[in-house]
């Protein structure tokens, strides 16, 4: 959903103004907001199915290829379920993921499991819950994952994960495909990390696994990583090691500023121009352009404060609930819940009330004049929004809505205070002056 030039109308048919108020499908988020409170958020399920068709077509027009839904940028079992009824597998990158991955259904054989560092208690898990991919990034890991096989009597399929020294074109947080990033093996060793994989007991390593960055518009960085993962197959099969499976990561983006939306065909040509002819499997691990555009964060305005050269819109809502916008420097549209009546608008910056200058949501955004009480949608806000959520200021974990047509579900609880407090223990050395 994205606004249209200055116009505040969204563009998915997901969400639409309905007798006044913005709607998720069939469902008043007006109403919603007096049912569960506020901040929240809310995701459409018929949005999430709908990007996940499109991307599952162009994959089938060129040939096919498994879809393991990136767990990370929304991993609430709902919605996992959700990708997995569709016939989605799952990337994960801890034990908590892959628990997820399982309470939500997918089958231990759908699951890749990626990441930077694993511990040993995370590679063990993997082994003894049959998990059908690890992707490694480290020579230790691989060791590891070994030992731990080998001893249980299993082979692990192991995919390498290269680091092709690609630029992705993206917000430097989220490139991961230079050499200076800290993911994967240089491309370089890799053919000396795969030669000493196929001695190890326990490992079968049959999979190259890449992955540049995330919110790729332009799909030109693909072509060279891509390129660079075709000659290291062909080189690593003359060398001896069969290599069966690509894993070739995800990073579509999905268009936050109204940019156009990734082209999809384009994609998948250049995954048949560059490893189309290897006979690989293929595996792709798209996050956030299954979820992101499902999603948005419902506030109220606590305050309209008007500085000396500024006016604050002081939302119930704060980076805690949506850090993107001050991490990533991300823009999210955020649209009035009440249908604006007129066509004026006024630049706010929409701020939180925690102790952080880096506290907002947007800046020097052009919004319909609302009084305390309104409710705004930020939108675009289902892929690393509730995920990345923190409990700073002692702010409670907000709840997760899901619509499908006009019925609706709490898939997360919101956080009581008491939950989140009584996780702290006082010692017994301290007195308990004044606490009963
Ligand atoms: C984060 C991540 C993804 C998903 O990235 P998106 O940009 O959300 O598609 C896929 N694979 C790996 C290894 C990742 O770390």
């Amino acid at each position: 959903m994205f606004i249209r030039k200055r116009i505040q109308v969204p563009i998915n048919t997901e969400y639409s103004y309905r007798d006044g108020a913005l709607a998720c499908e069939g469902v008043s988020l007006y109403d919603l907001a007096e049912q569960v409170g506020t901040p929240f958020y809310c995701y459409s399920a018929s949005l999430i199915q709908r990007q996940y068709r499109l991307f599952a077509d162009a994959v089938a027009a060129m040939g096919g290829g498994k879809i393991c839904y990136a767990v990370k940028a929304n991993s609430n079992l709902a919605v996992i379920a959700t990708l997995s009824g569709l016939g989605a597998g799952a990337d994960v990158v801890s034990e908590g993921e892959a628990r997820r991955a399982l309470a939500a259904g997918v089958k231990p054989g759908d699951i890749v499991f990626s990441g930077v560092g694993k511990t040993e208690r995370e590679l063990i898990f993997a082994v003894e819950h049959g998990i059908g991919q690890v992707n490694l990034e480290s020579e230790r890991d691989l060791e590891i994952l070994s030992a731990v096989a080998a001893a249980r009597g299993v082979t692990m399929r192991v995919g390498i994960r290269v680091n092709p020294d690609i630029d992705a074109g993206t917000h430097a947080k989220i490139s991961t495909g230079k050499a200076e990033n800290k993911f994967g093996i240089d491309i370089g060793r890799a053919p000396a990390v795969f030669a000493r994989a196929a001695t190890l007991p326990g490992i079968d390593p049959a999979a190259v696994a890449v992955h540049i960055g995330s919110q790729l518009l332009d799909m030109t960085p693909y072509e060279g990583a891509f390129k660079r993962v075709g000659s290291l197959v062909r080189q690593l099969r003359e060398g001896g090691i069969s290599i069966r499976h690509l894993d070739l990561g995800g990073g579509i983006g999905v268009p936050y500023r109204g940019e156009a939306k990734p082209d999809l065909a384009d994609y998948v040509g250049i995954i048949a121009r560059t490893v189309g002819d290897l006979g690989c499997d293929l595996t792709f691990e798209p996050g956030r352009f299954l979820v992101a555009e499902a999603g948005v964060l419902v506030s109220r305005v606590i305050d309209v404060k008007r500085g000396a050269t500024k006016t604050f819109l002081v939302q119930d809502a704060a980076m805690t609930e949506l850090i993107r916008p001050t991490l990533y420097e991300a823009y999210h549209p955020i649209l009035p819940v009440e249908q604006a009546q007129s066509s004026a608008l006024e630049i706010v910056d929409v701020v939180g009330p925690v102790c952080e200058t880096g506290d907002f949501l947007a800046t020097d955004r052009a919004l319909t004049p609302l009084r305390p009480g309104a409710l705004i949608a930020i939108t675009m806000a289902g892929a690393y929004g509730a995920v990345m959520g923190s409990t700073y200021n002692t702010r409670p974990l907000p709840p997760e809505i899901l619509v499908s047509g006009a019925t609706w579900s709490v898939i997360r609880e919101r956080q009581s205070l008491e939950a989140l407090i009584g996780l702290d223990r006082i010692p017994a050395w301290l007195e308990r002056r004044g606490i009963d």
